[in-house]
């Protein structure tokens, strides 16, 4: 069975040496009485939760899955999940960062995002059901009547109540433009809602008494496409004035996927027949107050990916040591033994790095956004709240796409280093693999986020917000350009971030003459500007390595050898990759599609 142990110690030099944390979040009135201590004793006790807790039910509640009775509608979850979630919620630990108007501890997003990454690693199917239910609190904090966030906010705090997105239909998933699920006003102010929808994460379990589903339908009076959709908050027990349980409301699961990974999480097909909702924000504007959820859930989405790095890395360490096979190309390495261990290898050691690089870089930048979240909820400053914002926005759709296609990237090569005891289900690898490709896939394909990031996010304000983040850059470059020791992170760094320019400048030219051209070159282009922000966190890495690597400690000797591990080995994959954007549209579209 695989082993999990918290990073802590990366976490704390992440926080607290890189992007001190502790005096941002002084800044913020919410979070100025927050200090290191605290933040690290919760995330020390959170690392328990993950490791003792629920990382022991991942092989488990994978080969077993989630089971539906089809007469009652009911799914049950893998043993163990149940008596977790139990645990979970008495632990206090949905509360985290939620609001203390509803119950919440009030701690800052930056704490819940290390909490998730490790309850990722440790458990990515069990760890959706909270994560979802967080999704929906958001949505409801934001856009809920002072009604809707009294009756559930509360609940979802405290977990006794989970939560749901319900987007996906049958014939729509990319495009919501398209979908048909209906909400028929009713006297009472209320909505019956009609539809099917499908692939719904967490739609149905055991593991709580009551599930909020956050529904999109259309209203009769509806414009087409996406501007005629509305939110509903539809619950799958009604809920009293009293805020006791009251009828069943008709949402059922109808069936569940069976599917690549996540097994242990329940896919459900949804059919609602007339259920009743209540509608969330304002008439035909569902799309804008979901996306408060699916923001969230791309941020979510991308740390899934940075825990089975993680995992998935420390695993193939540990079997790496141990397991002997062949010499040394140069000669015995461990001339006490039959052969070697596996980690004397050159490709094995690129494997190995290739998964923490990977893992170190997007806890950087997972945690550099989770602070901006911080900044852009509780800044008193609206300068400094909107700015902090508008990088969030350019940076979601990097945390969704690039981490988890490295996610993928570096669990499989993890599997590698296992050989054919990878491909096993009880080494756990081949899990980490499978629970992982799903990640590039929902809350929008990684194409549609690198659209969202060339087009919306980019292009379409003349590269604004990217300029801004670039001046971070150019400053840290100007800062450390004379220092010698600093050379050989500091100018590669410069000349992505030129390349960068002059490579969004001439998209944007081609994308006047056709617009095809950003689908062309969205893909490679998000992978160019997600190296960028890598190159940029590793080298504010290495430079702390370097000023503290005569200390003895081996935590900052490693830090450096990886930084210059990603220099030398991964960011050179930029120079393909803007070749292939150059190329443009034309090797694509030149084939007629009848010869396909
Ligand atoms: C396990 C699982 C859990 C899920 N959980 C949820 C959930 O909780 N709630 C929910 O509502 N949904 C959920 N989904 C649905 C998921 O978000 C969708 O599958 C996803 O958004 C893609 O939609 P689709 O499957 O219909 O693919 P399509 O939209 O049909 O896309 C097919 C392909 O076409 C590409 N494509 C589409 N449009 C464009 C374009 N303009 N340019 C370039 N390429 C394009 C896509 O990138 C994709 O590769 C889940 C799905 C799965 C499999």
């Amino acid at each position: 069975m695989p082993q999990y142990n918290p990073p802590l110690r990366d976490m704390k030099f992440v926080m607290h040496e890189l992007l001190n944390v502790v005096d941002e979040l002084k800044l913020l009135p919410a979070h100025a009485e927050v200090d290191a201590d605290t933040i690290n004793a919760v995330l020390e006790e959170g690392g328990k939760f993950a490791s003792e807790v629920i990382a022991p039910l991942n092989l488990s509640g994978d080969a077993e899955g989630c089971k539906l009775d089809k007469s009652s509608h009911e799914v049950a979850t893998p043993k163990g999940f149940k008596e977790a979630y139990k645990q979970y919620v008495e632990g206090g630990w949905p509360a985290l960062s939620c609001d203390p108007e509803f119950g919440g501890q009030g701690l800052p997003v930056l704490v819940n995002q290390c909490m998730y990454e490790m309850m990722n690693s440790a458990n990515q199917a069990w760890t959706m059901y909270p994560g979802l239910s967080h999704g929906a609190y958001e949505a409801l904090h934001a856009h809920g009547t002072p009604e809707q966030k009294t009756t559930y906010l509360p609940k979802l705090t405290s977990g006794e109540w989970t939560g749901t997105m319900c987007l996906t239909e049958p014939h729509c998933g990319t495009d919501l433009g398209l979908l048909r699920t209906k909400a028929e006003p009713q006297a009472d102010g209320t909505y019956k809602i009609t539809g099917a929808k499908i692939f719904i994460s967490a739609g149905e379990h055991d593991m709580a008494e009551n599930i909020v589903h956050l529904v999109l339908a259309r209203l009769p009076d509806a414009p087409e496409g996406s501007k005629g959709i509305s939110l509903f908050v539809v619950p799958k027990f009604l809920v009293n004035a009293d805020g006791s349980l009251g009828a069943r409301n008709p949402i059922f699961c109808a069936g569940l996927e069976h599917k690549m990974g996540i097994h242990a999480n329940s896919t459900c097909q949804m059919v609602l027949e007339g259920a009743v909702g209540t509608l969330v924000g304002q008439p035909n504007k569902g799309l804008a107050a979901m996306f408060v959820m699916m923001n969230a859930a791309r941020l979510g989405v991308g740390n899934q990916s940075l825990g089975l790095t993680e995992v998935a890395y420390q695993n193939a360490v540990a079997y790496a040591k141990d397991r002997i096979q062949m010499r040394a190309l140069s000669g015995p390495k461990a001339p006490d033994k039959p052969a070697d261990p596996i980690i004397v290898h050159p490709d094995v050691r690129k494997m190995l790095l290739t998964a923490r690089a990977y893992a170190e870089g997007g806890r950087a930048l997972a945690t550099y956004v989770a602070l901006q979240l911080d900044k852009a909820l509780a800044s008193d400053d609206e300068d400094e709240r909107r700015s902090a914002d508008a990088e969030v926005a350019l940076l979601t759709p990097i945390i969704k796409a690039f981490i988890t296609d490295n996610g993928w990237i570096a669990t499989s090569h993890c599997m590698q280093v296992f050989g054919g005891h990878g491909f096993i289900h009880e080494w756990g690898m081949e899990q980490f693999v499978r629970d992982s490709r799903i990640n590039m896939i929902y809350e929008g394909t990684n194409t549609i986020q690198s659209l969202d990031l060339l087009g919306r996010k980019i292009l379409a304000n003349n590269g604004a917000t990217l300029k801004k983040f670039g001046k971070k850059i150019a400053e840290f470059v100007e800062e450390e350009g004379t220092d010698e020791a600093m050379q050989e992170f500091v100018n590669p760094l410069a000349d992505i971030g030129d390349k960068v320019t002059k490579l969004t400048t001439e998209i944007g030219m081609k994308a006047f003459q056709n617009p095809d051209e950003v689908g062309a070159a969205a893909v490679d282009y998000l992978r160019v500007v997600g190296h960028l922000t890598f190159a940029y966190f590793w080298a504010r890495m290495a430079k702390i390595a370097l000023e503290k690597k005569d200390s003895g400690d081996p935590f900052y000797t490693a830090k450096l050898a990886t930084a210059r591990f990603y220099f030398a080995k991964l960011l050179p994959e930029t120079a393909g990759l803007i070749r292939s954007c150059r190329a443009g549209l034309s090797p694509l579209m030149e084939m007629d599609e009848a010869l396909f």
